[in-house]
């Protein structure tokens, strides 16, 4: 299957021939025919499988008629969850539509709303933004009533990340002859439940099993004790030459550990996470990207639409404490069937962590140790040993305990488990 069998116009074909697109992928071919036939869509499909591509190619050429109208009324949003991924969505759709006169911004947070508005003015087709931006904008008086698409981009880390009540309050302030497409790496209940708000009578494309990663990344966990995780990571990143690698933490705190730890070192690295400025993320990502920064340490949230070309090394130096995060992140290498390695250094705090991971992607993850890191076997979960002594004193007291405390037997959580916030 070709683009050109897709139906794609002449424009758009030349746009991704000079990107190196030579055939479309699965989310690819299966989504361009349905966005061009009216159809809403209910899609789950993995980062680094072409989604951007697969809805921002059959909207812009549902637009290429309808561009500069007289009202300056915006055709298309693009929801998406973070500014990183805002602007990486609209990167690409400055890309596409090059040879096209279709106007394309951003409308997200941490940029001043008075200039967003003075470009609003001048008329714009498709506007992609975060939530909460976009509902300031409604705020202030912009006008949705000619929005004939409505794109719901990573629908599940939207929903995580607490803004259901905004995208469904934009859902209904939108014109009653719309087009929704909703697209979400995972299939949880609470996605499910969106849908079913948002859609109507949507086509469902499934392009990956149910939270499975990717099939061409190779997945591995090394063993190590947490005081030496940030040692092991040089030892790998040096011993084995890793060109560029993506390093994730699972707080901003330990990010900014890590990224002292490695300067230290002698690694060039970047850091990006909530408390770094916009200005500040974007410099970073282009250091990263240009091959300047070799280390790139980054939280969850912050690293969410990072689009990195053929990045072949993502290090977790702690789990995520949501397991779907796992999936997100691993997605960010062994993007459009090039080969990846996904390396996790596990603590034993992380022992259910993982397992947690392994049932939700519905494989094992090997775990090996590195020589000369080898888990020192004195160092036990400190909730472990406060477990086994519990059972210890009730054999012990057996006579005087009249009822097991179900509490000693409940899974502990991990001392580092702590809700991901907005603010990663
Ligand atoms: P996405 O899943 O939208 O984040 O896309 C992942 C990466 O794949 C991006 O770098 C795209 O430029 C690239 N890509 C998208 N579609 C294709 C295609 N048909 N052929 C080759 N690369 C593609």
């Amino acid at each position: 299957m070709s683009f050109e069998k897709l139906g794609l116009i002449k424009p758009l074909l030349s746009a991704i021939k000079e990107l190196g697109y030579e055939h479309p992928t699965a989310i690819q071919k299966r989504a361009i025919p349905l966005v061009m036939a009216k159809s809403d869509i209910f899609a789950t499909a993995q980062t680094g499988t072409g989604k951007t591509a697969a809805f921002a190619l059959p909207i812009l050429q549902k637009l290429r008629n309808t561009t500069a109208d007289e009202n300056r009324l915006i055709k298309a949003v693009i929801l998406s969850p973070t500014r990183e991924l805002s602007i990486q969505i609209e990167q690409d759709i400055q890309n596409y539509a090059k040879n096209m006169s279709v106007k394309s911004t951003v409308l997200v947070g941490g940029k001043d709303i008075l200039s967003q508005q003075r470009i609003l003015k001048k008329g714009i087709d498709i506007v992609i933004a975060t939530p909460g931006r976009f509902m300031e904008h409604i705020e202030n008086g912009l006008k949705l009533t000619g929005i004939s698409i409505f794109v719901v981009d990573e629908a599940d880390r939207m929903l995580d990340m607490g803004f259901s009540k905004e995208i469904r309050k934009i859902h209904l302030l939108l014109p009653k002859r719309h087009q929704t497409l909703l697209f979400s790496a995972t299939y949880s209940d609470k996605v499910r439940k969106l849908s079913k708000q948002i859609l109507a009578k949507p086509a469902f494309i499934e392009t990956a099993k149910k939270n499975t990663t990717v099939d061409t990344i190779n997945q591995v966990a090394y063993m190590v004790d947490t005081a030496r995780k940030a040692e092991l990571l040089a030892y790998l990143i040096g011993s084995r030459n890793f060109p560029q690698v993506l390093v994730f933490t699972r707080t901003k705190v330990s990010a900014d550990e890590l990224f002292v730890e490695l300067q230290k070192d002698g690694l060039k690295c970047g850091i990006i996470h909530g408390d770094k400025t916009q200005a500040n993320r974007l410099k970073t990502l282009t250091q990263f990207k240009e091959g300047r920064v070799r280390v790139l340490v980054a939280t969850d949230i912050a690293s969410r639409g990072l689009d990195i070309e053929e990045l072949p090394f993502v290090i977790n130096y702690e789990l995520p404490s949501i397991p779907e995060d796992y999936v997100h992140r691993v997605g960010r290498t062994g993007r459009a069937g090039r080969n990846g390695e996904a390396i996790s250094l596990l603590d034993i705090y992380e022992k259910y962590d993982v397992r947690d991971i392994e049932r939700l992607i519905g494989q094992k993850i090997p775990q090996e140790v590195v020589e000369g890191f080898e888990p020192d076997p004195n160092i036990r979960r400190k909730d472990e040993d406060e477990l086994s002594l519990k059972s210890e004193h009730k054999k012990v007291d057996a006579p005087r305990v009249a009822k097991p405390s179900r509490k000693a037997f409940m899974k502990p959580v991990s001392r580092k488990k702590r809700k991901t916030t907005k603010r990663d």
